[in-house]
């Protein structure tokens, strides 16, 4: 089990590729912390996962990503509850978006930086904190997109909200190398998640076409991934970017 013994806390964890994440993890040995502004998906979640012989090894805690005292008492639960954190997958966000020149920027750009951009520095900044106060080395891993490195239909926000993702990563593992602290940003392209099982047959269908070997990414595909760079396994990996877009960025 190659997180034996590592405690985590995943945002946006009641669903998708987070829900999957936490599932993994568990399995891999860690006590895992679900972190959702969904409380009673976060809740449900934790309470089936313990249930299929995982007593104490998950756990549920209400959190908006984009309030920072909300992120840093996400992570304080987790050490009162846990012991410690070693692990950040700051993996909540949001999609959507209009052409541009229809933005209303309280609905198009405000809230999808305030949960993609400001959520992922808050959750660094938090653990970060935290990690150098046990002492102990910690891992960051973020969610960002295949759209943080590319223009995209009706994703101007998004994308520019993603590519931050990308250059806080950078930054953290340069700033945060200090107190032994490695950060990994991940790039999913077309993931089979609530954000794209809402569209029609006939679009998943074209997502799908977009990626090598015609499928959308399983949620846990990416877990996997994730589960992997948290390990002493990924140990040489750090400030960059892992690509888990199923070959999506070969076109
Ligand atoms: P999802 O909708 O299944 O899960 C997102 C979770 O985040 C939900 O549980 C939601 O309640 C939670 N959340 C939303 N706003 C929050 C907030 N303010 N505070 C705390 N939690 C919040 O979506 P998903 O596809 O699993 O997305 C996970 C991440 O992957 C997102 O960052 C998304 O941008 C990214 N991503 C997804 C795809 C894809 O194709 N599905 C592709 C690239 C990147």
């Amino acid at each position: 089990m190659r997180l034996q013994g590592k405690v985590a806390l995943i945002t946006g964890g009641a669903s998708g590729i987070g829900l999957a994440t936490v599932r993994k993890f568990v399995r891999e040995g860690a006590k895992v912390m679900i972190a959702d502004i969904n409380l009673e998906q976060a809740e449900a979640a934790a309470a089936e996962i313990a249930g299929e012989g995982h007593e104490g090894s998950v756990a549920a805690v209400g959190v908006n990503v984009s309030v920072y005292a909300e992120v840093e008492a996400a992570v304080a639960r987790t050490v009162e509850i846990f012991g410690s954190l070693d692990v950040i997958f700051n993996n909540a966000g949001i999609a959507g978006g209009r052409p541009l020149l229809e933005h209303d920027p309280a609905v198009d750009y405000e809230p999808i930086i305030r949960v993609d951009q400001d959520g992922v520095y808050y959750g660094i900044l938090a653990a970060g904190r935290q990690f150098k106060q046990q002492g102990t080395g910690g891992v960051i891993i973020s969610t960002s997109s295949i759209y943080g490195e590319q223009a995209a239909e009706l994703s101007f926000t998004y994308s520019a909200a993603k590519a931050a993702v990308i250059s806080f990563t950078r930054s953290a593992a340069y700033e945060l190398a200090e107190y032994g602290v490695r950060a990994v940003a991940i790039t999913p392209g077309r993931v089979g998640t609530p954000i794209i099982n809402q569209f029609s047959e006939e679009l998943k269908a074209t997502f799908a076409a977009e990626q090598l070997r015609n499928k959308l990414t399983r949620p846990e595909e990416i877990a996997d991934v994730v589960a992997f760079l948290a390990s002493d396994e990924a140990n040489a990996i750090n400030g960059t970017v892992v690509s888990v877009d199923d070959g999506y960025s070969v076109f």
